[in-house]
Parts: structure tokens; C-alpha cells; sequence
């Protein structure tokens, strides 16, 4: 896997140098719409560190991070009232996986009902 680039897009938003639409901040993570909804809800949570994919960021992470992120994740789709609904969290690895800006980050969509076929 590729080191971390300190100017990628998300590393960007979270020094504040590029704006995003906030859903939810705390110590340990960012979320935010996706520029590019994929369904009527879509939102992107990144943790606060600099980690490319979820293999680093699961290697790497202190425990408190790993924790808090996860969290965070946890009460945004609450937040967004998902949680009696139903919905599809996706954290991709690699390019070949679609993933294509290498700050770690976890999609949560919403808002339909979700095709079982990733293909
Ligand atoms: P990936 O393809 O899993 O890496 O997801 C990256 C996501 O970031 C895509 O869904 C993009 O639409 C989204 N994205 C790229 N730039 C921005 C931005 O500036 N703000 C919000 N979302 C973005």
C-alpha cells in the first residue's frame, strides 16, 4: 500500500483548508456529505490520523482512536436516523476496490433499499 499523502483531499478538509458539509465532529473523527451522493443519504466519516486504508488504520490506530472512530460511525448513522432503517457501510481498500482518494474513510448509505449484488 502507498504512504500517506498529507495532501490528499481529506486531509485537506480536516486542517480546514477545503470546506465540506459537517455532519459530526469530535476528537476522534470527521463526517461529512459526499460531494457525489451515491443514495439519498451518503456520508463519509474519516478518523483524525493519518492512515491510507483500514489495513493501517486497524494495524496502527492507538486503541482510543480505533474506539472513538468506530463510535463516531455508530452515532452519525443514529444521528441520521438509519439505525431502525437499515443501512450499508463501505470502507474501500486500494484502487482496484474503487477506492480512490487514500485517506482512510467509511461510507454510510442510506435512504433506499441497497442492492445485494457489489458487482
Ligand atoms: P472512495 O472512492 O472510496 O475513495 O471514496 C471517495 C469518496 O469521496 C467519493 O465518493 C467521492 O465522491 C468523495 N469525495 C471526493 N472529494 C470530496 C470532497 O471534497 N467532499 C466530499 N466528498 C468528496
Amino acid at each position: 500500500m502507498s504512504t500517506y499523502d498529507r495532501n490528499n483531499i481529506f486531509a485537506r478538509i480536516l486542517r480546514g483548508e477545503l470546506p465540506c458539509k459537517k455532519v459530526y465532529e469530535d476528537e476522534f473523527a470527521l463526517a461529512f456529505h459526499d460531494i457525489h451522493p451515491l443514495a439519498p443519504v451518503h456520508v463519509l466519516v474519516i478518523p483524525k490520523g493519518e492512515y491510507v486504508s483500514n489495513a493501517d488504520f486497524a494495524a496502527s490506530a492507538p486503541p482510543d482512536l480505533l474506539t472513538g472512530f468506530w463510535r463516531a460511525v455508530a452515532k452519525v448513522a443514529r444521528d441520521l436516523g438509519l439505525e431502525s432503517s437499515g443501512y450499508r457501510l463501505v470502507a474501500n481498500h486500494g484502487a482496484q476496490s474503487g477506492q480512490s482518494v487514500f485517506h482512510f474513510h467509511v461510507h454510510i448509505f442510506g435512504g433506499k433499499m441497497m442492492p445485494h449484488d457489489m458487482t
